[in-house]
């Protein structure tokens, strides 16, 4: 992966100094060097926050007094209060977290028999306006910074490990358009993949836009391993727009165009959301045509049956038409799934904890 150029600017204030998870490796070892410290430094920082998962500059033993100091005097800790945790019979566990700026995320950990994954935000809200979503109904507040993904991450598997359990995948499918916020989540997914800190496998981890056209162009020349996932939830133009707002600013032939050339560059398989709608895009014919629009694409597509979201009048997709849509496309040689719901009981679907307690605090 390439690295985006980004200093550390040493005039921050105390205030405003940055987060320390927000900095690579790379960057933290140019940090040390313009410090007058060995690079090697930034290695044993890495292995204080991302491999013993301290939280103080204080506990890092191995660094000199002076150079804590220095390192306490610039940056500062991301700190995540748990606001709500619900957990689900299934054992996933969404949490509402509080930002130091009185903002609320939610993030998820799920439990396969694969092992753990957790399902990050990237924005404080969302402005592409998905109507079935309820991230968006206050609009997008703010950007996350790469240090408050990464400490969606490093918080719960300080939780995990607890009872020695390991975080071993990602989505980045939480609250957000993470290629609007570029830079951080491609800061965010260096900082997760380095095989000195929590070096997650590229494989393993997944990020999900709604097709923000001109960054999968760049994530295309990205050279990594992770994995793309297109939220597409309709098969043609017309009824796209209708759905996702987004796909008037960048419409459905421009998006499968960009996911030709994604393809063709990187050989790597797209994955395609569809959030079924009762009696919106459920139907026979928009299989038929969805089948018909991705032949020849390497790709899948994973069926959602769409949660309910009070705000919204949509219906759930009943269980036999949900599995005729995948007997359609599958018949048109697209491989589909359809997605194990987990954590139905605690409404994990994007967004839902943070409306309650939006709508609690008002
Ligand atoms: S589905 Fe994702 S992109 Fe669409 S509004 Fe919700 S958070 Fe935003």
């Amino acid at each position: 992966m390439s690295e985006t150029k980004q200093t550390i600017d040493r005039k921050e204030t105390v205030e405003t100094k940055p987060f320390i998870y927000d900095y690579t490796l790379e960057q933290l070892q140019g940090w040390m060097k313009e410090n007058g410290e060995p690079a090697f430094r930034a290695g044993q920082l890495f292995d204080w926050l991302y491999v013993k998962r301290v939280t103080s500059f204080e506990d890092m033993s191995n660094l000199s007094k002076p150079l804590r100091e220095k390192l306490d005097a610039q940056f500062r800790f991301v700190t995540l209060s748990e606001i709500t945790r619900l957990e689900s019979k299934d054992g996933t566990v969404k949490y509402l977290f509080g930002l130091h700026d009185a903002h609320a995320i939610e993030t998820v950990v799920m439990r396969h028999n694969y092992g753990n994954s957790i399902c990050v935000t990237t924005q404080v809200g969302c402005r592409i306006g998905c109507t079935f979503c309820a991230s968006t109904l206050g609009g997008l507040k703010r950007n996350l910074t790469a240090g408050e993904i990464v400490a969606q991450v490093v918080t719960a598997q300080q939780l995990l490990d607890k009872t020695e359990e390991r975080i071993s995948s990602i989505v980045i499918m939480g609250s957000g358009e993470p290629f609007e916020n570029y830079d951080a989540t491609m800061a965010f997914l260096r900082i997760m993949i380095h095989e000195k800190g929590l070096n997650i496998g590229q494989r393993h981890i997944t990020v999900s836009t709604s097709g923000i056209v001109p960054s999968i162009y760049k994530f295309a020349e990205e050279n990594t391993q992770i994995n793309l996932a297109i939220s597409i939830h309709a098969p043609n133009d017309a009824l796209r727009s209708k759905l996702m707002p987004v796909n008037r600013r960048f419409p459905f032939d421009d998006v499968m165009e960009s996911l030709r050339y994604y393809i063709a560059k990187t050989g790597r398989r797209v994955t395609f959301e569809y959030a079924l709608i009762g009696g919106v895009n459920d139907r026979p014919e928009h299989a038929e045509e969805l089948g018909d629009v991705l032949q020849g694409l390497l790709c899948h597509v994973n069926l959602i049956p769409v949660n309910h979201v009070p705000e919204r009048d949509y219906v759930r997709t009943p269980r036999e038409d949900i599995f005729e849509f995948q007997r359609i496309l599958e018949k048109k040689k697209i491989n589909t799934t359809i997605r194990r719901e987990q954590g139905h009981d605690i409404a994990a679907a994007c967004g839902q904890l943070r409306a309650k307690h939006m709508e609690s605090a008002r």
